[in-house]
């Protein structure tokens, strides 16, 4: 029983690990796609940033050339108004190294001059080469030749093809920076997203371990304490097979499984049936738990009862189309367990339960009642072995009959009752007629048939206080406690008649002689009994056999002599 819950517990645990095991891989799994994602996003959101920073740095810088491109021109433009102006020419010197300090690279590559698409740096070498002739011609004061360079050099066109371009690319790197910019604002969106998802989730997780935590904290509870209850019926089952081990009979036994079933299944009424000596019918041997189980009828059946017929257990439910048996009492659902051991079918056992839980309990209690009943099983056939023993140690086991050895104990036991219950005790001694004769005739076989069935005869003449024992050979022996003389010729004179009704179903010739004594009437004494018996005996063959002949009866005197005598020699 502890085996198989143990192993039923071990189980559980497992299934629950298992499970426990894939939901956290799942959870697992998915918080790492999760923080991969995350991490993705936050480097996508970084590189663009620096992909912006760059476009901001770049914007900047041709701002600024742009700025330097235009500023060069205006001094040049003031030069050429204000003639040798000394601040105008400094200015000019400061734009132009001022300019001078950005690198072709700095400016877009190429510009539209007209439809054609020229490298922007040679526009600016056209340009810077034009404005240095102009103010190299101012310089020389020769303002009017500086008039004619400034158009024939296209200074004027250089300069606004030149600021066109690095404007369309301003507004290119500004659509740039845009672009950039809106993929950074949605993927912060998705990556705050995925953060609260993600916490949600971790939420989400944690409710539901620690749900699942105080599921598995309740199962272990309550395993713990099935456990414990297991023990403690398995313990008090063990405590049941002691004790029953020490019963000597059934109401030994008895008592033990009433006291054993109050104890662990307090709430159910129960039944027992044993089968009867002639095993044809199982009946009652003891009820607890409830009253009107004691109405229970004394016997039922072989063939009434489910359990018995298929040798397993079966439910009797009231109202259900279930089989019921036929002694089945309506109302009360039973759970009936056939007691087996040794492969023999001992008895019933039967538990009781009514309302509306009672099949769930009897469910429940299945188990325990199932070892009750093998535990009692084994009672009831080690009381039915040692029976057998104690009936083999005493009795002939060709007639039946008591053995000498209990015959002698017995008469002495019930001779001493007698006298101190001042009542009579008469003894019958037969012993067959011509018996060597009938074996020589008919064979030894016939001959233990013929005594077999006197045997027979003898007991069905008899009381259940009376007993009939094998003296030796084919004499026998019949004490009759509280029985006179008279009444005990009488019986004598029934059982001779009746061994002789023997020959005819026999074949033989079949009597017997018969010797009857009587304490106090004609002896004082079992000793006494016995010998005068056998007188008494003796004569009824001297007179032809076939015969009952009583003891002589005692003078009074004599008799309360030989009493006080016998008295002082039982007291001796
Ligand atoms: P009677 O008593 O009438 O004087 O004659 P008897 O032949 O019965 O006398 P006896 O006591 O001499 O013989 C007893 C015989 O009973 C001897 C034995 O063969 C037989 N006998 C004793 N015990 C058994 C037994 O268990 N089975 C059989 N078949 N015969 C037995
Ligand atoms: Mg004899
Ligand atoms: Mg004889």
């Amino acid at each position: 029983m502890q085996a198989q819950y143990d192993g039923d517990q071990q189980q559980s645990y497992r299934n629950a690990g298992r499970v426990l095991g894939r939901s956290a891989l799942v959870t697992i799994a998915f918080l790492s796609v999760m923080i991969a994602l995350v991490i993705s996003g936050f480097v996508y959101i970084s590189h663009q940033e620096a992909k912006v920073e760059e476009v901001r740095q770049t914007t900047r810088t041709l701002r600024v050339a742009r700025q330097a491109v235009m500023e060069t021109g205006a001094a040049v433009a003031d030069l050429m108004i204000r003639h040798d102006s000394e601040p105008n020419l400094l200015k000019y010197a400061q734009t132009l190294s001022r300019l001078n300090t950005f690198a072709d690279d700095s400016f877009p590559e190429t510009a539209l001059r007209g439809s054609d698409e020229v490298p922007t740096p040679a526009i600016l070498t056209a340009l810077k080469a034009g404005w240095a002739d102009v103010v190299s011609a101012i310089a020389a004061k020769q303002p009017e030749i500086a008039q004619s360079l400034y158009g024939a050099r296209g200074i004027e066109r250089n300069t606004t093809i030149l600021t066109r371009a690095i404007l369309a690319d301003l507004t290119r790197r500004e659509a740039l920076e845009a672009s950039f910019n809106r993929n950074i604002e949605r993927a912060t969106s998705v990556v705050l997203g995925l953060q609260v998802l993600t916490g949600a989730f971790c939420i989400l997780a944690f409710v539901g371990a620690s749900r699942s935590s105080a599921r598995d904290a309740r199962a272990r509870d309550l395993a713990v304490a099935n456990a414990n209850a297991s023990r403690e019926q398995v313990s008090r089952l063990f405590g049941m097979t002691e004790m029953l081990q020490s019963a000597l009979d059934h109401s030994d036994a008895n008592a033990v499984l009433r006291a054993t079933a109050a104890e662990l299944i307090p709430d159910l009424g129960g039944a027992l049936y044993v089968f009867n000596n002639s095993r044809d019918r199982l009946a009652l041997s003891t009820t607890w738990g409830r009253e009107d189980l004691e109405a229970l009828p004394d016997a039922i059946g072989l063939q009434q009862c489910w359990a018995l017929k298929r040798g397993k257990p079966h439910t009797n439910r009231p109202g259900s189309h279930h089989l019921c048996c036929e002694h089945h009492i309506v109302g009360d659902h039973v759970l009936e367990i056939p007691m087996i051991a040794r492969g023999e079918i001992l008895g019933l056992l039967q538990l009781y339960c009514s309302g509306a839980a009672a099949g769930p309990r009897l469910e429940a209690a299945a188990s325990v009642g199932a070892a009750l009943a093998d535990a009692m099983s084994l009672a009831l056939s080690n009381i039915a072995l040692r029976d057998k023993l104690r009936s083999q140690a005493l009795r002939d086991p060709l007639t039946g009959l008591y053995n000498r050895r209990y015959m002698e104990d017995a008469l002495e036991r019930v001779v001493r009752l007698a006298e101190r219950e001042r009542t009579e005790v008469s003894v019958i001694m037969i012993d067959l007629d011509h018996f060597k004769r009938l074996n020589d005739q008919y064979g030894h076989a016939k001959g233990d048939a013929v005594l077999r069935d006197s045997a027979a005869a003898i007991i069905n003449q008899l009381r259940e206080t009376d007993i009939a024992c094998r003296y030796g050979g084919e004499e026998l022996i019949v004490v009759l406690p509280n029985c006179g003389l008279d009444m005990a010729a009488a019986k004598a004179e029934r059982i001779r008649a009746s061994i002789e009704a023997l020959s005819e179903p026999t074949g033989a010739q079949v009597s017997a002689s018969l010797g009857v004594a009587c304490v106090p009437t004609t002896s004082t004494s079992g000793r006494d009994l016995l010998a005068n018996s056998d007188a008494a005996l003796y004569r009824a063959k001297q007179e032809g056999r076939n015969r009952v002949v009583r003891a002589p009866s005692q003078k009074k005197g004599a008799r309360a002599e030989q009493s006080g005598a016998a008295s002082s020699l039982a007291a001796e």
